[in-house]
C-alpha cells in the first residue's frame, strides 16, 4: 500500500493477535524497513522466528527498542507501565512510543511517567480483533478498512503524530484522533458493556439448570452462539480492560440497567407497541453499520455455510472481537 517505508526501524513488544498481525502488515504492505520483534516467554519467541515473520527476533524488551524508530507494545494493558518503565533508558530520542490497548486513560497515565524528554508517547487503538490469540491469530489484513483510534496527549508533537498515522493508513486502516477520556467512553458502550452482557449471559446459560448442557450447545443458533464467541475473548486482556476502564463501563452499565428496566416493565404490561418501536429502532442502527461497510449483511457473518462452499470468508471479514 505505501511505496516507500513510513518507518524505518519497528519494535513490537508482544506478539499475539494484534502484535502478530502488526508484524504481517507493516512487512505485506512495505511500512517498516526493518522489524524486530520480543514477547515476554521464549516459546512465543521461538514461534515468531519459526513463523519467519519479522527480521529479528530478541530476548529482551531493551533490546528490541534500540535504535527504533517506532515501538508498539501489544500486551494487556495492566502491563504497558512496567514496560514503558523497562524500556525507558534505552530509547533512541526522536522515537514513538506507542500501543495497541483497549483502553487509553489508564494506559497513558501509567506510560507517560517513563517516557524520556525528546520521545513521543501516542497511544493508539486500532478497533479490530477476533477472539484468537497468541502469533499464530495474527493476520496481514486485520486493520483494512477498520478504524484506529489515536490519543495522543495534550501538546503531542504534530509531526509524529501525523507519523504513526501514516504508518496505520498504510497497514489500511481509517484513522481518528480523539482524547484518551473521549476514547474510553466511546469504547465502553460500543465494545466493552457488549463483552461484560457476552461474558455474564454465557455464564448464566451454564449455570441454568432446567435446560441441560447439550441443548444449549445444541441450539445455540437462537442468538447464544454470538455471545458464545464473543464470550471466548482472552480472559486477561478482558480483566484488564474492565480493571481499568472501570469507571465508563459502570457509568453505561447503570444506563443499560435503566433501559432493560424499561423493556421488562413493557414486557410485564404487555406492552406490544413499546416493545415494537424499541426493536424497530435497533434495526436500524444494525443497518447503518452495515451501510458504512462495518460489517457484512451476510447470514452467520464470518462463517462458512456448511451446504454452499466450505471455505471461511475472506480474513478481514473476520468477525470482530473489539
Ligand atoms: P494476545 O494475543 O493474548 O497476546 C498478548 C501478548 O502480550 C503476548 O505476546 C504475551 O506474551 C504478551 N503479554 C501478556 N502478558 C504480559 C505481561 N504481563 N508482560 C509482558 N507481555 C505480556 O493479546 P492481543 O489480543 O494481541 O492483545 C494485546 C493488546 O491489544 C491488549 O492490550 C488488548 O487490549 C489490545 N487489543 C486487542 C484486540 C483483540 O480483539 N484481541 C483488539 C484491539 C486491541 P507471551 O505470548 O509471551 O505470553
Amino acid at each position: 500500500m505505501s511505496s516507500s517505508p513510513v518507518i524505518d526501524k519497528l519494535a513490537l513488544i508482544g506478539v499475539g493477535l494484534i502484535g502478530g498481525s502488526i508484524v504481517r502488515a507493516a512487512r505485506e504492505y512495505g511500512a517498516a524497513r526493518t522489524i524486530v520483534a520480543t514477547a515476554r516467554s521464549e516459546a512465543t519467541r521461538r514461534r515468531v522466528v519459526e513463523l519467519g515473520i519479522a527480521d529479528q527476533v530478541v530476548e529482551t524488551n531493551a533490546e528490541a527498542v534500540k535504535g527504533a524508530d517506532l515501538v508498539i507494545v501489544c500486551i494487556p494493558v495492566g502491563a504497558s507501565g512496567s514496560v514503558a518503565q523497562e524500556i525507558a533508558a534505552h530509547l533512541k530520542p526522536g522515537a514513538i512510543v506507542s500501543d495497541v490497548g483497549s483502553v487509553k486513560g489508564t494506559v497513558l497515565k501509567d506510560m507517560a511517567p517513563h517516557i524520556p524528554q525528546g520521545v513521543h508517547l501516542i497511544p493508539a487503538h486500532p478497533v479490530a480483533g477476533t477472539e484468537n490469540s497468541g502469533p499464530d491469530a495474527g493476520f496481514p489484513e486485520l486493520f483494512v478498512n477498520r478504524w484506529c483510534i489515536l490519543t495522543p496527549p495534550e501538546g503531542a508533537d504534530a509531526a509524529a503524530v501525523a507519523k504513526l498515522d501514516a504508518f496505520w493508513s498504510a497497514l489500511g486502516a481509517n484513522v481518528e484522533t480523539m482524547t484518551a477520556e473521549h476514547h474510553d467512553l466511546v469504547l465502553a458502550i460500543t465494545s466493552h458493556l457488549p463483552h461484560l452482557i457476552a461474558y455474564t449471559i454465557v455464564g448464566t446459560a451454564e449455570e441454568f439448570s432446567t435446560v441441560s448442557r447439550s441443548e444449549v450447545l445444541k441450539f445455540s443458533a437462537g442468538g447464544f452462539r454470538d455471545f458464545t464467541r464473543i464470550a471466548a475473548s482472552d480472559p486477561t486482556m478482558w480483566r484488564d480492560v474492565f480493571l481499568h476502564n472501570k469507571d465508563a463501563v459502570l457509568e453505561m452499565l447503570a444506563q443499560f440497567s435503566e433501559d432493560l428496566a424499561k423493556l421488562t416493565r413493557a414486557m410485564r404490561r404487555g406492552d406490544g407497541d413499546t416493545l415494537f418501536d424499541h426493536f424497530t429502532r435497533t434495526r436500524a442502527i444494525r443497518r447503518g453499520i452495515v451501510q458504512i461497510g462495518q460489517d457484512s449483511p451476510a447470514p452467520d457473518f464470518g462463517r462458512a455455510h456448511p451446504a454452499k462452499d466450505a471455505s471461511p470468508l475472506p480474513r478481514p471479514y473476520a468477525a470482530d472481537s473489539e
